[in-house]
């Protein structure tokens, strides 16, 4: 069989190791001219990184990752006001955790391809046709090619989606926060392997140091939705606005943004559907069930239907409707679950109130005493799935 993957971010590559393996015929078709670089620092855990260990690729990951030392709240002056050690999550996950940059995790992973896998850079889906025995898929360099499935892991605003299944406004779930992730070459201050965070009502400002001498910064800030549908310079003066005279570095930060080397904005949404497959043509990862970044988990989430799928195409030897069947069976209950415990933490990004912010203040502060941290995380840290046996010829 061969298979057309959409999207060579975290979710296609996994799905592509792993049905090669199963002896498919893989090509990935990525919009962008090359990997995407820069972005934001994901936090890598659960059964995701259970399957990123059977792909053998967990020591590159430790490699590239950061082990945070701390977790730091500062005030308008920019002193502390409350800390915790975030080893509490790397225990409570039996040290299988590990923080990393989104676009070295998405190169990882398509690493362990060993260029074997057709990848057309610079391309995308223009057409599909699904005429029950084959697709045929008009890609947007003009050329047509025939395809047995086609699987959409293109992200949040998938084109596949917008293809088989209607407009993205039916299935987005706006959860009424706007991000903003940049980095800055030689920002100072660092503070190597803290992640320090400025919180008031309205937004939430978190500076991250990471190597090379790099900055990242995550800005989450309660919005309508609009700011994320204009161009950049609209975007970064809309965040202008919004932080004015606000305290702690964010002047100096909001100028920086301006020669940041990677700038990345977007509405914080998830996406809701009633299924992620038609026909010959599936959905996986952000495409089909974006959990948001609020969830913390998206990229392992990816990771974990994209082995879900490889393994049920393997075991129904082809037969895809069976496949797709099972394949949302065991995934659609327990991603609508992370998706409704990612919707309470909103408040944790970007508070509406005071008593939001003084709330989460103050589960903060109960952060660092450990034996709280540890009665508080211990369950959430454990992800209610069982992993079928992997795809195999
Ligand atoms: C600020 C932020 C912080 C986050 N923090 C975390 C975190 O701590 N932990 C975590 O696990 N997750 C986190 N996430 C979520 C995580 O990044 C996503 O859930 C994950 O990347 C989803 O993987 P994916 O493969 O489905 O999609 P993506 O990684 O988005 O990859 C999609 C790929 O498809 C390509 N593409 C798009 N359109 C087309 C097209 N038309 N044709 C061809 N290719 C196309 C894109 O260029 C991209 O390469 C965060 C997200 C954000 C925005």
């Amino acid at each position: 069989m061969n298979v057309l993957i959409a999207g060579a971010g975290i979710g296609g590559p996994t799905l592509a190791y792993w049905l090669r393996r199963a002896g498919y015929e893989i090509t990935i078709v990525e919009r962008s001219p090359e990997l995407r670089r820069g972005g934001y620092i994901v936090d890598f855990w659960g059964a995701g990184f259970d399957v990123a260990d059977q792909m053998g690729i967990v020591p590159e990951l430790t490699r590239a990752g950061y082990h945070l030392g701390e977790i730091r709240q500062v005030g308008d002056d920019g002193r502390k006001i409350t800390s915790f050690d975030p080893e509490l999550f790397v225990r409570g996950t039996g040290g299988r955790y590990v923080s990393i940059a989104r676009s070295d995790l998405a190169a990882i992973i398509y690493g362990a391809l060993d260029g074997r896998v057709e990848t057309l850079f610079g391309d995308s889906v223009r057409a599909l046709d699904d005429d029950g025995a084959r697709v045929r898929v008009t890609f947007e360099s003009g050329t047509t090619r025939d395809f047995d499935l086609v699987v959409g892991a293109d992200g949040l605003h998938s084109q596949v989606r917008h293809l088989v299944f209607g407009p993205e406004e039916q299935f987005e779930k706006f959860l009424g926060i706007t991000v903003a992730a940049f980095d800055i070459e030689g920002y100072r201050p660092r503070d190597e392997l803290v992640a320090v965070m400025h919180t008031q009502v309205g937004y939430q400002v978190t500076r991250l140091a990471l190597r090379d001498d790099i900055t990242m910064f995550l800005v989450t800030f309660v919005d309508d939705g609009s700011v994320a549908n204009q161009g950049v310079n609209a975007q970064q003066a809309a965040l202008r606005a919004r932080l004015a005279g606000a305290g702690w570095e964010i002047p100096e930060i909001i100028e920086g943004m301006s020669a940041a080397r990677t700038f990345y904005c977007d509405r914080v949404s998830q996406i809701r559907m009633p299924s992620w497959t038609r026909g010959r043509v599936a959905l996986l990862g952000d495409a089909a069930a974006c959990v948001s970044l609020l969830a913390g988990q998206g990229s392992a989430l990816a990771m974990v239907e994209a082995y879900v799928l490889a393994a049920e195409l393997a075991r129904a030897h082809g037969n895809h409707t069976e496949a797709f069947a099972r394949y949302e069976q065991q995934l659609a209950p327990f991603l609508v679950s992370k998706q409704e415990a990612a919707i309470k933490l909103a408040p944790a990004f970007a508070p509406r109130s005071r008593l939001q912010l003084f709330l989460r203040n103050s589960i903060m502060k109960m952060f660092g005493l450990p034996f709280v941290a540890k009665l508080a995380m211990g369950k959430s840290l454990r992800d209610a799935i069982e992993l079928p046996p992997p795809a195999a010829a």
